[in-house]
Order: C-alpha cells, then sequence, then structure tokens
C-alpha cells in the first residue's frame, strides 16, 4: 500500500480532484474530515470520543486521529490522503508509522492556486438553505437570483465563506503549508501541482504525478 498525501488550500478544489483521481487511478480517497464525520454519526467508541471533544470546541488529538486512521491502513490499495497531516508532529508520526516510499508514505502533492482565484471560489459560493445544494454567483450561478433551482429555496453564503473567514481559513492552511511544504520537500517527496482550470485538467496534472497518465 503506497499513501500519497493530498495538500492544499480551502477552496482549491481537494475534494473534486480526489474523487476523479481515484476513479482513474483505482485509489481510495480517506479525508479525515470524513472519517471523523462518519465515526460519530456510526457512534463508534472512536466516534463517540470525537464528538465530546468537538463538543467542548477542542480539537480532536493526535491519538484520535492515528486510531481512526489505523483501519485505513489494514485495508488493500493506494491511499489518498486528504487533510492530514497538519502539523509536523502528525508528519513525523505518519512517517514513523508508515515509512515512506513504495509501500508508505510516496508524496505529497501540494494544490496551488493564486489567492484572488480561490477567495473568488470560496467567497462567490451559495448554498440553499433550504435543500443545502451549491451554487456559484459566477461559475454555477443559479436561474433566477438569490434562489434554489432545485427546490426554490433561500440561497445563503455560509458564515464560513464570508471575505473575513476565508481570510482566517486561508491563513490557517498558510501556516500549516509552511512548516509541511518544507517538510517533505526535504524528503524529496513534495510535489507542487498548479490548481486553476478545469477539474478534469487538475486531475490529469496529479495523475501524472501519480505515474498514472490519464487515459
Ligand atoms: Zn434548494
Amino acid at each position: 500500500m503506497a499513501v500519497w498525501l493530498l495538500m492544499g488550500p480551502p477552496g482549491v478544489g481537494k475534494g473534486t480532484a480526489a474523487a476523479l483521481v481515484c476513479a482513474r487511478a483505482g485509489c481510495r480517497h480517506v479525508s479525515t474530515g470524513d472519517l471523523l464525520r462518519a465515526a460519530v454519526k456510526a457512534r463508534t467508541p472512536l466516534g463517540l470520543e470525537a464528538e465530546q471533544v468537538m463538543g467542548r470546541g477542542e480539537l480532536v488529538s493526535d491519538d484520535l486521529m492515528f486510531a481512526l486512521l489505523e483501519d485505513e491502513w489494514r485495508q488493500r490499495g493506494d491511499v489518498l490522503l486528504d487533510g492530514f497531516p497538519r502539523t509536523r508532529g502528525q508528519a513525523e508520526r505518519l512517517e514513523t508509522r508508515l515509512g515512506t516510499g513504495d509501500s508508505g508514505i510516496r508524496g505529497a502533492i501540494g494544490l496551488e492556486a493564486p489567492e484572488a482565484v480561490i477567495r473568488a471560489r470560496l467567497e462567490g459560493r451559495r448554498v440553499c438553505r433550504n435543500c443545502g445544494a451549491t451554487f456559484h454567483i459566477r461559475f454555477r450561478p443559479p436561474s433566477r437570483g438569490g434562489v434554489c433551482d432545485r427546490c426554490g429555496g433561500v440561497l445563503e453564503q455560509r458564515p464560513d465563506d464570508r471575505p473575513e473567514a476565508v481570510r482566517r481559513r486561508l491563513e490557517v492552511f498558510a501556516e500549516q503549508r509552511a512548516v509541511l511544504e518544507p517538510y517533505y520537500r526535504q524528503r524529496g517527496l513534495y510535489h507542487a501541482v498548479e490548481a486553476t482550470g478545469e477539474p478534469d485538467s487538475i486531475a490529469a496534472r496529479i495523475l501524472a504525478v501519480l505515474g498514472k497518465p490519464w487515459e
């Protein structure tokens, strides 16, 4: 099992790219955010613990995250790991657990896009208050302004996507990248991938790094 790490700022399109890449390359897209939500929903022992911690407004501990990921390492097939690690401590521990190379961490893919592009993607997003459908004022506008095409509900901007919140989210990511990019560069594992343009083109660039050309 090889593990590829997928890194990139919020709004860069990690989830979409990961889904396209894994559909082509046959890898498993493992998002730590999704794992956490699934564990909480399934009320597993780890999920209950995570729910308590998050309920207190605290971050889930490294021990809990590593325990959650342990199930993934037992399965077959290559993994595209999305959203983890976020700190140097986590990166070191992951390397201790998996090693590097063909049966460990194969590489870290850093998706990059100009900040203006990311801000436009996030700040233009509108979500239906009623059914949760997502639109974008420029890239996927509803046929009637402010109204959901699917159910007629009111579209709103999530608090997370307001300019001030977006600025903070990008700052948090910049701090993580300032630590993780040099960490993986020093090990010869870092691959910068331009994340502008169509999702298919972004996925094709990632597949090229994975050594699995788009066919
Ligand atoms: Zn709707």
